[in-house]
């Protein structure tokens, strides 16, 4: 059976890798190097590329892994390259969408996508019964930026991640944990969920360690951007317009709808 682990890449980027004696298969190689490295250390072949959206930092080391590919192997056939239709990501070998299945060949394991528009327009995701590759729209105790998407389709994207089992390890592109942490108590500061994962990840990042990856069943419980509407939260953003200045006779601060509520809080958390 492949294993899982994370290759920190930059300042707080990770490279998920799925590895086992012989081959690997790497999630959003924004570097090449680190990739390298953990090639040689675990003396495995690259053999397939995922990528969730089209970031630098999370395609920049596509062209220099196939590079060195063909020359370590040439013989062997290029790995494929997997990810959303976007002329930004022109390296792509197979294009998939929503509902398409993926299958690693060497394992005999397979992938489900998921098009989850928000922190960019053509943002997608991997899943099967183990992991979730959500590159940016999911983060612990957070989500990405609305770079490109609506509060309304990032709801719609988070509502298709919530309804996935809730075992499932959600694997995410960046250690945004304890800053996460600290907005979302601003946010729920009584949620004895959220004050326990923020003590947990303190002292993993004490030590240097990866907070992730971690269930999303854990992630429902006190990610404020996976509940909205959760009471606390909506009355955390009703509070927040208030403070804004928004009167009381203006529409958005009724916050009826989840992506109203996601929409306050996103922002909030752009300005905090
Ligand atoms: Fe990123
Ligand atoms: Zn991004």
């Amino acid at each position: 059976m492949p294993q899982l682990t994370a290759i920190p890449a930059f300042h707080d980027n990770y490279i998920w890798a799925i590895y086992d004696h012989k081959y690997c298969v790497v999630v959003d190689p924004g570097q090449a190097h680190p990739v390298l490295d953990f090639l040689h250390t675990s003396n495995t072949q690259l053999s397939g590329i995922l990528l969730t959206h089209h970031h630098a930092d999370h395609i920049g080391g596509v062209n220099q892994l196939l590079q060195r590919h063909a020359n370590n192997y040439p013989a062997a056939p290029p790995p494929p390259v997997i990810g959303p239709a976007d002329q930004r990501i022109p390296m792509l070998t197979q294009i998939v969408g929503e509902a398409d299945e993926v299958s690693l060949g060497h394992w005999n394991m397979r992938f489900k996508v998921l098009e989850i528009p928000g922190h960019t327009l053509s943002h997608i995701a991997f899943w099967n019964e183990s992991w979730l590759f959500c590159g940016d729209t999911l983060f612990s105790a957070g989500c990405g930026r609305l770079f490109e998407g609506t509060p309304t389709q990032m709801q719609q994207s988070l509502d298709k991640l919530a309804a996935l089992p809730g075992e499932i390890l959600v694997c995410c592109g960046h250690e945004y944990t304890q800053s996460n942490c600290r907005f979302a108590l601003q946010v729920e500061p009584d949620n004895p969920y959220l004050q326990q994962r923020y003590l947990e990840v303190n002292e993993l990042r004490q030590r240097g360690e990866i907070t992730l990856p971690v269930s999303l069943a854990d992630e429902l419980s006190y990610n404020p951007f996976l509940r909205s509407r959760q009471a606390s939260v909506i009355q955390a953003a009703r509070r927040r317009n208030k403070q804004a200045g928004q009167t009381a006779t203006s529409p958005s601060v009724l916050l009826e709808e989840p992506h109203q509520v996601l929409a306050v809080i996103r922002s909030w958390k752009d300005t905090a």
